[in-house]
């Protein structure tokens, strides 16, 4: 059995996994990283928002990403039947990136671990993690599986897990809790033939609301290789009236719908559609002696306002730092230092996201009298920028986005 040891141990090679490796070998730390899958590998999650600039550039890796000449994405359109609202995130509240990237994930999750691994960062990629033993001092041994089922082990001083929808720790250690998100689908692909909207608009996410109490939506991402991903996001009663096969039950869904037909028209589908559920989740804790989770291996709240990969660099970033800090011998406090800071981003998002299906969101994006300030502060918001403390659409999110709805809906 082959066995390997490092200082920190990184489960996963995704956006979490690949920016914290840099900033760790950046500071002059071993770690190696560890991934299930051989890249390039299929994920979904493919809409960027400008904070996701900062977080790169930090890490060194913009500049590969610029490489790639992916769609830059200026903004969001948000579509209602014959109503439209647009963010451009050159509207800004806080102050930051004014647009980013529309990324194919195989493509940008390539080139961010490719990146990492020229510069030293030991990859084991076809291995799984099947177990993880702490000792007392918090180092631990990971044991591995390859796709030959040989087995290896590491130890390491310390394990950041990025492990995505493998939720690694939080299986392993029973850290799993239920999102206090009611229960929605995904049904999604890529296609060709998208009659995408010409100039400026070309690279912005749509967001078309489907006919649907509980506000069901479709989403529409460009990319620059031709190909435009299309995916619905519903509860499962909404997805039921629809064909039980999933290409028709899409198809049906898109035609069903003037926004999507219109531009989606002559779509063809480049691959079966694939359907995910259940994806909403938690974690009873975000660190433990030896460990922290980063990315979706903490929670994902829901894809509306495509604040995936953001959470996921935000959290990586700041799990990479504490643990420098404590590697180089500081005393750290990681529930302040890291999960108090990363759950006051989290947090806002949720606001955003529960307003978003219960319709005090619509209300205010579709509203003729929203003051354009407030637009500034909800599209800093919707670019990621969701640790401005000036912004009283993060400061004070539950309570804004009530009372701003309730003066939308009584005022028009
Ligand atoms: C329907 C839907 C739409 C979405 N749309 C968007 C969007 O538009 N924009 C956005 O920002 N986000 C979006 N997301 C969220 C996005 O998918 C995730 O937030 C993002 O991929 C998280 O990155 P990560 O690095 O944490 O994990 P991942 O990118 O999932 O990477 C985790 C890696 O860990 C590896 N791994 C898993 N188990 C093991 C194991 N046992 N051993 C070793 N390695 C392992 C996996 O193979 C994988 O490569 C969407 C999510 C859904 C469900």
């Amino acid at each position: 059995m082959k066995t390997y040891d490092t200082d920190v141990l990184i489960i996963g090679a995704g956006p979490a996994g690949a920016t914290a490796a840099a900033l760790i070998h950046k500071a002059g730390f071993n770690c190696m990283m560890v991934e299930k899958q051989r890249f390039p590998r299929f994920v979904i999650g493919e809409s960027l928002l400008p904070h996701c600039m900062d977080l790169l550039e930090e890490a060194d890796l913009l500049g590969v990403v610029q490489d790639q000449k992916f769609m830059v994405k200026d903004g969001a359109v948000f579509k209602r039947g014959d109503e439209t609202c647009t963010f451009q995130f050159s509207q800004q509240f806080t102050q930051g990136w004014k647009y980013t990237y529309q990324v194919p994930r195989e493509d940008f999750d390539k080139v961010l671990a490719e990146s990492v691994e020229a510069r030293g960062v030991p990859v084991l990629w076809g291995h799984g993690v099947t177990d993880v033993n702490f000792a007392d001092d918090g180092s631990s041994t990971t044991m591995l599986e390859d796709e030959q089922g040989e087995q290896a082990s590491i130890t390491a001083r310390f394990i950041l897990d990025g492990s995505g929808y493998g939720r690694v720790l939080p299986r392993l250690l029973d850290l799993d809790e239920n999102s206090m998100l009611p229960l929605r689908e995904s049904y999604f692909t890529h296609v060709t033939g998208d009659i995408r909207p010409e100039g400026d608009g070309e690279g912005r996410i749509w967001i078309c609301s489907l006919d649907d109490p509980d506000n069901a939506w479709m989403w529409i991402i460009p990319f620059s290789n031709g190909k435009t991903s299309v995916g619905v996001v519903a509860k499962p009663d909404f997805l039921a009236r629809y064909p039980e096969d999933p290409d028709e039950k899409l198809r049906a869904i898109i035609d069903d719908n003037k926004n999507t037909r219109g531009r989606l028209k002559d779509a063809e589908f480049t691959f079966p559609v694939r359907r995910i559920n259940g994806y909403s989740i938690s974690a009873k804790k975000l660190h433990g002696k030896g460990f922290a989770l980063m990315g979706n291996a903490t929670e994902f709240l829901d894809p509306v306002f495509s604040s995936g990969v953001t959470l996921a660099l935000e959290s990586s970033n700041r799990a990479a730092k504490t643990l420098i800090r404590q590697l180089q011998g500081e005393s750290v406090d990681w529930q302040t230092d890291y999960a108090d800071h990363l759950m006051m981003g989290v947090d806002t998002f949720r606001t955003f996201v529960t307003a978003w299906y219960d319709n005090r969101l619509p209300t205010i994006f579709y509203s003729a009298v929203k003051p354009d300030e407030l637009q500034d502060q909800i599209c800093s918001v919707l670019a990621g920028y969701v640790w401005d403390h000036d912004n009283p659409c993060v400061r004070d999110h539950q309570r804004t986005v009530t009372v701003i709805a309730k003066a939308c809906a009584q005022y028009g």
